[in-house]
């Protein structure tokens, strides 16, 4: 059911949270928008002109770790002054009121975190930008780190000590979904009683499953979205307005 207009939709949407005592959130750029950080997939996005960095193309080669730590600290300056926005707020309103056991995130902004989630009841399925590992160690870097070895070495992107490549924590593409990122969030989809998909064209695989996978298991279904999406037939309550505008009012004060 599509909701008729904002006032209807927050009417709705306040009886279906009211009701459930298990909500999952599954989160994806449209809520990081209002913060400044911009859908690199959508159309004209920055994905469209600039060809992301394949995770295979990142090992076989020093060129391309290099260009992709020039294109991440290009971007820093986005994520840095991002500050959660009123989707962030209101789901940690939701969170701290003791229904919500966790949220799972296509988002690598770390805006959740921000907002008062803590980091064990965030499912981050493409990981986090906001810092970097070794990718054989697995020994965590900060980004100001690496960007002071990067700057003294004439834009050169540092190795790990022990000679592994560093990465932002990030899942590029043709790198492997972490099976227990994977896990958990299946776990969480399968255990709430409404699952609540808010800026998520959910249409990226595997991670779209999860919608279907919680409405088999019987929750209800909420899909929040300035644009339409395939599960819209599927879903208890459907709401086309800006994310920010929508969850507004369940934000705590
Ligand atoms: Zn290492």
């Amino acid at each position: 059911m599509i909701a008729a207009d904002l006032q209807t939709a927050i009417s709705q949407l306040r009886t279906l949270v009211g009701n459930a005592d298990a909500i999952v959130p599954f989160t994806g750029a449209g809520i990081s928008t209002e913060c400044g950080i911009p859908d690199f997939r959508s159309p004209g996005g920055l994905w469209t002109k600039n060809r992301p960095i394949e995770f295979g193309d990142f090992l076989a080669s020093q060129e391309m770790r290099d260009e992709a730590w020039r294109r991440r600290f290009a971007m820093e300056a986005n994520f840095a002054k991002a500050k959660p926005g009123r989707g962030h707020r209101a789901l940690a309103s939701l969170y701290r009121a003791g229904k919500v056991p966790g949220l799972v995130t296509q988002n690598i902004d770390n805006l959740h975190q921000v907002s008062g989630f803590a980091p064990e009841h965030i499912v981050e399925l493409h990981g986090n930008t906001t810092y970097a590992v070794c990718l054989e160690c697995e020994q965590r870097y900060e980004l100001s780190w690496v960007r002071q070895r990067f700057e003294r070495a004439g834009e050169r992107a540092p190795d790990c000590m022990c000679g592994g490549y560093i990465k932002t924590a990030t899942v590029s593409f043709g790198q492997s979904m972490p099976a227990a990122a994977m896990e958990r969030a299946e776990q969480l989809a399968g255990n709430c009683d409404l699952f609540l998909a808010i800026g998520s064209s959910l249409v990226v695989w595997p991670a779209a499953g999860f919608p279907l996978m919680a409405k088999r298991n019987g929750a209800a279904l909420i899909i929040i979205n300035r644009e339409p999406t395939e599960f819209d037939d599927i879903a208890d309550l459907v709401v086309h307005h800006d994310i920010g505008d929508v969850l507004d009012p369940f934000i705590a004060h």
